[in-house]
C-alpha cells in the first residue's frame, strides 16, 4: 500500500508505523529513505542537510548493504602514490590509492612513503595465503564424546566438504582446522578460499549446511554458528598465526642516500625506532599489532573501496621489521590478517566502484591485485611514520597539517 509522506509521517508519529516499516508503505526505497530522515529531523529538531544529500543508489543499498537508511555520511577522499609494486609473477602495478579520512598528515605522510618506495625501484609484495573461516561451538555430553566428534570431523571432512561447497559457486572449504576442544564443547574452525569475495556471508551459509550435516549424524547440540574461534572482527592471536583473509608481506630496501634525503633521517635511527616501539613497546603492551599504525591505512582504504571496516580492527594486526643492510635501510611489513574483496559486500556502492575503477581492481580476477595494493599503502605509511620518529619531527608534522 503506497502512502505520501505526509500520511506515513502521521502514522509513524501515532505508532501505527514503525520507522522498520516505512519501504512498506513508500514507492521505493529512496523515498523510504528520505521520509526517514525527515521523520528523523523533526523528531529530533536537527537539520541533516549534509546527510540528505547523496547519489548513490538507496534502493541497491537496501537490498544487502544496510536497513533504516537516511542518506549517507560523507568523508573526504584523497590520492596517496603512485606506488609501485613488484608481484611475484613478476609484474609491476604503478597505481594511486584512494583513502578516505578525516585524519590531517595521514595523506601526506604515505605520499611520502610512496615517493620513497618509487625511488627505491618499488617495493615486493608477496600473498601467502587467502581464506576465510567460520568456526561453530558445538555441545557434546561429555569430554570422550567432544573427542569423539573431533575424530569424526577429520575423517569425514569430504562429505562435509561436498555439503558445504553445494551452496556456493566459488568458495571452496580447504580444511577444518584447527578444531579446539574446552571440556565437553568442540570448535572446528572451517577454513574456506572465497575467490574474489571477502566471504563472511558466504562461508556463513556454507557452513551452516556443513553443520545441518553434522548434526544429522551425530549426537550433538550446536550452539551457535560462530564460536569466536574464527575469529572475525577481533583482534587474536589465532588470526596472527594461522592467518584470515588475506595474509601478505611486503618488503623494500631504501638506499641509504635516500632515507637520508627523503625521509631526513638514518637506517640506523629507523632500526633502532622500530625495534624500540614496534617490537618492545608492542611486546610490554600485549599488542598484536607490532607496527606503528597499519590500521590507518587500512580504514582509509577500506572506507574508500567500500570493504567491511570492521576489518580494520584484523587488518591492524601484523608485524614491522627494519634491518641495516650493507648501510641501506630494509623495511618490511607483514600483515596476517587482510580480510579484502573486490566483489560483493560493499564493493557494489558507486563510490566505492569508483574507488576501485581508479586502481582497476573492481570485480572478478582483481583480489589478489587489491590485496597487494593495501599491503604496498601500509608499508608507505609506515616507512614514513617510522623515519618521521626517527627523524623526530612527528609533532610538527601533526601540528602543521593535523591542527
Ligand atoms: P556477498 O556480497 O554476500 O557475496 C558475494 C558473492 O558473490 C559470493 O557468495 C559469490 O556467489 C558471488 N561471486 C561472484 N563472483 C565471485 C568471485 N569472482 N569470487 C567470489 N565470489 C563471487 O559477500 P561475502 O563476501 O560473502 O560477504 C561480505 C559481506 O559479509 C559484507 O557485506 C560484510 O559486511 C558481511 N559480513 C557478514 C558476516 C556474517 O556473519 N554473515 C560477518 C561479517 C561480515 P557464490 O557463493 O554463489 O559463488
Amino acid at each position: 500500500m503506497n502512502l505520501n509522506t505526509d500520511e506515513i509521517i502521521e502514522k509513524l508519529d501515532s505508532g501505527e508505523i514503525r520507522i522498520h516499516e516505512i519501504e512498506k508503505y513508500a514507492e521505493n526505497a529512496n523515498q523510504a529513505t528520505d521520509i526517514r530522515r525527515k521523520y528523523i529531523e523533526n523528531k529530533s529538531g536537527t537539520q541533516l542537510e549534509h546527510i540528505g544529500k547523496y547519489s548513490i543508489d538507496m534502493t541497491l543499498t537496501a537490498q544487502k548493504n544496510i536497513e533504516n537508511q537516511i542518506g549517507t555520511i560523507q568523508v573526504p577522499v584523497g590520492v596517496a602514490g603512485p606506488v609501485i609494486i613488484n608481484t611475484e609473477e613478476d609484474e609491476k602495478i604503478e597505481t594511486y590509492v584512494p583513502m578516505a579520512t578525516t585524519e590531517g598528515a595521514l595523506l601526506a605522510s604515505v605520499n611520502r612513503g610512496c615517493s620513497v618506495i618509487r625511488k627505491s625501484g618499488g617495493c615486493s609484495v608477496s600473498i601467502l595465503n587467502n581464506q576465510m573461516t567460520r568456526a561453530p561451538v558445538i555441545k557434546t555430553k561429555n569430554v570422550h564424546d567432544a573427542s569423539k566428534l573431533k575424530k569424526w570431523i577429520e575423517t569425514h571432512f569430504d562429505e562435509i566438504k561436498k555439503v558445504a561447497e553445494s551452496t556456493t559457486n566459488h568458495g571452496k572449504l580447504i580444511k577444518i582446522d584447527p578444531i579446539a576442544i574446552v571440556g565437553k564443547l568442540v570448535y572446528p574452525r572451517f577454513v574456506y578460499e572465497t575467490g574474489d569475495s571477502m566471504g563472511m556471508n558466504m562461508v556463513t551459509i556454507a557452513t551452516q549446511e556443513a553443520i545441518n550435516f553434522m548434526e544429522k549424524e551425530n549426537d550433538i547440540h550446536v550452539i551457535a554458528l560462530s564460536g569466536n574461534f574464527c575469529v572475525d572482527k577481533k583482534p587474536s592471536a589465532l588470526n596472527m598465526i594461522e592467518g584470515r583473509g588475506k595474509s601478505l608481506v611486503a618488503e623494500v630496501t631504501v638506499p641509504k642516500e635516500i632515507v637520508e634525503k627523503t625521509l631526513k633521517t638514518t637506517p640506523e635511527a629507523i632500526v633502532e625506532v622500530n625495534y624500540a616501539k614496534n617490537l618492545v613497546g608492542s611486546a610490554i603492551s600485549g599488542s598484536y599489532g607490532y607496527n606503528a599504525h597499519f590500521a590507518n591505512m587500512v580504514a582509509a582504504v577500506f572506507l574508500a573501496c567500500g570493504q567491511d571496516p570492521a576489518h580494520v580492527v584484523e587488518g591492524s594486526i601484523g608485524i614491522t621489521t627494519a634491518e641495516d643492510v650493507d648501510g641501506d635501510l630494509y623495511f618490511s611489513i607483514t600483515l596476517p590478517d587482510l580480510p579484502v574483496a573486490t566483489v560483493g559486500g560493499g564493493t557494489r556502492l558507486e563510490t566505492a566502484t569508483e574507488s576501485m575503477n581508479i586502481m582497476d581492481v573492481k570485480g572478478s580476477g582483481k583480489v589478489n591485485k587489491f590485496a597487494s595494493i593495501v599491503a604496498s599503502i601500509v608499508l608507505a605509511g609506515e616507512l614514513s611514520l617510522v623515519g618521521a620518529l626517527a627523524a623526530g619531527h612527528l609533532a610538527r608534522a601533526h601540528k602543521e597539517l593535523g591542527r
